[in-house]
């Protein structure tokens, strides 16, 4: 199963990354958790992210996909995986199509959450008072939210015409989300 994650920021990817993954079995893959991870070790992979990171800005594609390509080719993404927050970039998408097809796979679903943008920004600083996030201040996460909906959003759009992206509700409690997920993707829940 390989999939993708895709919403605004604060749309609850991370949290519905994790259970539909665990269902499936195959490593939910975060571009953002490993950014913020290279950061915290003070990589030079997270010393290049950071200056971009902090302003609300994508990373650039060449650093992204190469930091993927190495991370799906990981055994344990050897039966699939869920990407949550890549691809973001046209280009992102035409090189994991390279990535898939050479293991000779396919990408099966693309997922995007639909939430409200004022409890999205809700979400974010709420975020902020616990994980205290470098880039969940108010400046910057209208920052990312722009970018979003400049580089990204046109994306769905490309795998629309695939006729393999499921848009969900994706307010409301997070249980419920996942549910519609699930719902969407076939899954028959286990509880
Ligand atoms: P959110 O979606 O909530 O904004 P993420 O944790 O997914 O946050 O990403 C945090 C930051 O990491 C992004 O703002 C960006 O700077 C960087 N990043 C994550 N994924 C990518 C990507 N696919 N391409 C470029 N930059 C990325």
């Amino acid at each position: 199963m390989r999939l993708i994650l895709m919403g605004p920021p604060g749309a609850g990817k991370g949290t519905q990354a994790k259970f539909v993954a665990d269902h499936f079995g195959i490593p939910a893959i975060s571009t953002g958790d490993i950014f913020r991870a290279n950061v915290s070790e003070g990589t030079p992979l997270g010393i290049e992210a950071k200056r971009f990171m902090d302003k609300g800005e994508y990373v650039p594609d060449e650093v992204t996909n190469q930091m993927v390509r190495n991370r799906i080719g990981e055994p344990d993404a050897a039966p699939g995986f869920l990407l949550d927050g890549y691809p973001r970039t046209l280009a992102q998408v035409e090189e994991l199509d390279g990535m898939i097809a050479s293991s000779g796979h396919r990408l099966d679903a693309v997922v995007v959450l639909r939430v409200d943008q004022d409890e999205v920004v809700q979400r974010l600083t709420q975020r902020a008072q616990v994980e205290g996030r470098a880039d969940d201040t108010e400046d910057v996460i209208r920052r990312r939210q722009a970018v979003y909906a400049e580089e990204t959003e046109p994306l769905i759009q490309v795998y629309r015409d695939r006729g393999i992206v499921h848009e969900i509700d994706g307010m409301g409690e997070v249980e419920d989300v996942t549910k519609r997920i699930f719902a969407a993707l076939d899954v028959v829940p286990q509880s």
